[in-house]
């Protein structure tokens, strides 16, 4: 879908460009002009590049603690470059990132959008399912008591945050 925006959007430029130099004499009709020229900037709108990774999610090539910690400081880089809080965190189940995102609370007006939250909620989503019954949840930063009640809603077996991997034991509801 994402490609077939960009290429809407490529579309919409060529269609552009051959108003331009027909000086309004395109063969392209009117309704068709308009629809590509909407399609085009949504296919701007809706960035491939976003933190959340709507797309495939890249699988590290060994599956190691170590990886996976800079996979989360890699989601905390981008959501920097994209104006947002500096934190990032994924979600590992059976040694494969099902989950990951940067801080959406800047980019999204959302008070609850923390990296962690957005990690679970997009594993959620990738998995088609409330419960995430033995992943283990990494993160930048140690998880704040909103993220960390999130994690044990969603069933994470265990913590890691930070550049030296701290654990932070089994989610609680509440500390
Ligand atoms: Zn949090």
């Amino acid at each position: 879908m994402l490609a077939s925006s960009w290429v809407t959007t490529i579309e919409s430029v060529v269609a552009v460009g051959k108003i331009l130099i027909d000086g309004g004499q395109s063969k392209i009709p009117r309704r068709r002009f308009l629809y590509l020229c909407s399609a085009g900037l949504l296919g701007t709108y809706v960035r491939p590049d976003n933190v959340r990774g709507d797309g495939a999610i890249v699988q590290p090539d060994v599956e190691t603690e170590r990886s996976f910690i800079a996979r989360a400081f890699e989601m905390r880089r981008l959501a920097i470059e994209q104006g947002d809080q500096p934190y990032g965190a994924i979600v590992v189940l059976n040694g494969q990132i099902v989950g990951e995102s940067g801080s959406r609370v800047l980019l999204d007006h959302d008070p609850t959008g923390h990296a962690e939250m957005a990690a679970i909620r997009d594993a959620g989503r990738r998995l088609k399912r409330e419960h995430l019954s033995g992943a283990v949840l990494y993160s930048s930063s140690r998880p704040c008591p909103m993220c960390e009640a999130a994690a044990a809603w969603s069933g994470i077996s265990h913590m890691v945050y930070g550049r030296n991997a701290e654990r932070a034991g089994r989610p609680l509801l509440c500390r």
